[in-house]
């Protein structure tokens, strides 16, 4: 049990589409609250104004609606900590800033972009740090005095952080146990812009404290951050109110080389955003998983076990059941490889498992979308039945059941021609006058019917198959033939099978 209510937060910067290592972030927050009766906070962390990019944050909105990730307290929802976007809290910041410089953690620096720029051609690797801060134009290089005309002088300037020279800076990961720095391997960075805007790091540290998070999950890319984090919770809070860290280990490329890329999923020809979208600055289009054709439920189950297991071979798990047994103390410390063809695994094995109730609505868009009209709703939630096995993403349900409201497009005729004789035409003549009279028109009865009748041809049942199944299909696909003939009725089956005939006749 926890002692303080558990509070975590995702944090995204709204420049693009979410990355499925994004989506898996907010899953883990989300399961960690959720399981110790806590809450999921969402807040957008969009003070760098350079990176703003339309629509990015509605993406985020969505893309967490869908999943069924739905936060406790964000922009949209609201919350007793609001505003939840840093871009409307820039005041707030500045006044930790100013902390900071009375205290002597941090100090204005002058220097103009040029400056650093032949600062970097300068010296190799140049690095604004302890080395260097003395060298620059900056409150620690300059008298008191000069500082004050300069700043007198609203000449621009920014804060960074004065970061120790020789300090060990530690702190507890709860995935990776205890993490040790070295203050000077880490430069001076800005924590407050020339515009007044506070950087990520002073932001994320003064939100986090004031929206009282008690864990604070991100992925690992931001693990070489975490000295100047600690040290500013330090300076400014006092270490003991710091939320638990997790870096999350990374989502890797299939073959285990480095981290999974939008640019490896467009060259292995599968999705790494959650959603659809499309870069308003180049254009440039990426499929999401919820357009490939994923159930939300397949891609958070699938999210959920990539790095973390329940210590069981368990690997299907509804929401409820990832709430109860998430621990972070099972996952993986290194990173996990991405493998499509398990993730479409997970999709084949929820479409079986949900009630075809779950299915209708995304499904039947779908339908609509290739221009097949769904009138009767019974009749569609029957043919989802029936061929939901056979389903990996959900667009093969066109492919597999558009037959049951429309023509077949093409019949193949040269599959059944080669073993085509007069017996077998004289034999469907006579199955359409029996189907004309077949009083009930059921799948067993149609059966056996056909069975009887293939006897008194003295032509084995088996070989007829196949050519029925081609009329009514128009390949050899899909569910039992004669649940098929029962579904489309008797005026279709018998109009299937005499088009057939003249076809295969011709
Ligand atoms: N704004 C950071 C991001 O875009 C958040 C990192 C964190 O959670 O501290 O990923």
């Amino acid at each position: 049990m926890m002692d303080k209510k558990v509070r975590v937060r995702f944090a995204p910067s709204p420049t693009g589409g979410l990355h499925l290592g994004g989506v898996r972030t907010v899953l883990f927050n989300y399961l960690f609250a959720k399981h110790f009766g806590g809450d999921f906070i969402l807040r957008i962390e969009d003070t760098d104004q350079t990176r703003f990019v339309e629509g990015a944050e509605d993406y985020i909105f969505e893309c967490l609606k869908w999943c069924g990730l739905t936060p406790d307290e964000s922009p949209l929802h609201g919350g007793p900590y609001a505003p939840y976007r840093q871009s409307e809290r820039k005041e707030i910041y500045r006044q930790y800033a100013e902390q900071l410089l009375k205290d002597g953690h941090a100090y204005y620096a002058f220097d103009t972009p040029e400056e650093l720029d032949a600062k970097r051609k300068e010296i190799p690797n140049f690095q604004y740090n302890h080395q260097h801060r003395l060298a620059l134009r900056n409150s620690v290089s300059l008298t008191e005095t000069e500082t004050a005309k300069l700043l007198e002088k609203n000449v621009p300037y920014v804060i960074r952080i004065k970061m120790p020279d020789n300090e060990e800076v530690r702190f507890t990961d709860m995935i990776r146990g205890e993490v040790n720095f070295h203050s000077s391997q880490t430069d001076d960075k800005v924590l407050l812009k020339a515009d007044g805007m506070p950087t990520y790091h002073l932001a994320v540290v003064v939100d986090d404290y004031l929206m009282k998070i008690t864990h604070a999950f991100r992925g690992e890319e931001w693990l070489p951050s975490a000295p100047v984090h600690v040290l500013l919770w330090k300076y400014l809070f006092g270490l003991e109110n710091m939320p638990h860290w997790a870096h999350l280990p990374l989502i890797l490329k299939p073959d285990g080389n480095g981290k999974l890329s939008k640019r490896d999923g467009d060259r292995l020809g599968f999705p790494v955003f959650a959603m659809n979208w499309t870069d308003p600055r180049t254009n440039d289009f990426a499929q999401g998983f919820r357009e490939r054709g994923f159930l939300p439920e397949a891609f958070v189950n699938m999210l959920a076990v990539l790095g973390w297991n329940d210590g069981s071979e368990q690997e299907i798990f509804t929401m409820t059941e990832l709430i109860q047994k998430f621990s972070m103390d099972r996952v993986h410390k290194g990173g996990a490889k991405f493998d499509y063809e398990k993730a479409k695994w997970f999709n084949h094995e929820w479409i079986k498992r949900l009630p075809v109730s779950s299915l209708l609505l995304p499904v039947k868009r779908l339908f609509e979308e290739q221009g097949i009209a769904i009138d009767d709703e019974e009749m569609f939630a029957k043919v989802l039945e029936l061929v939901k096995d056979r389903c990996t993403l959900l667009p093969d349900f066109v492919q597999q059941a558009s037959f049951f409201f429309k023509l077949p497009e093409t019949i193949d005729i040269a599959s059944i021609k080669p073993k085509w004789d007069d017996k077998k035409n004289q034999f469907f003549m006579e199955l359409i006058r029996a189907y004309e009279l077949t009083t009930l028109w059921q799948h067993d009865e149609l059966e056996k019917e056909l069975k009887e009748m293939a006897a008194a041809h003295q032509i084995k049942s088996g070989e007829l198959m196949a050519p029925f199944r081609i009329m009514l299909v128009g390949g050899k696909f899909g569910p039992g033939v004669f649940d098929i003939a029962e579904i489309i009725g008797r005026e279709e089956t018998i109009a299937r099978i005499k088009h057939t005939l003249q076809l295969v006749n011709l």
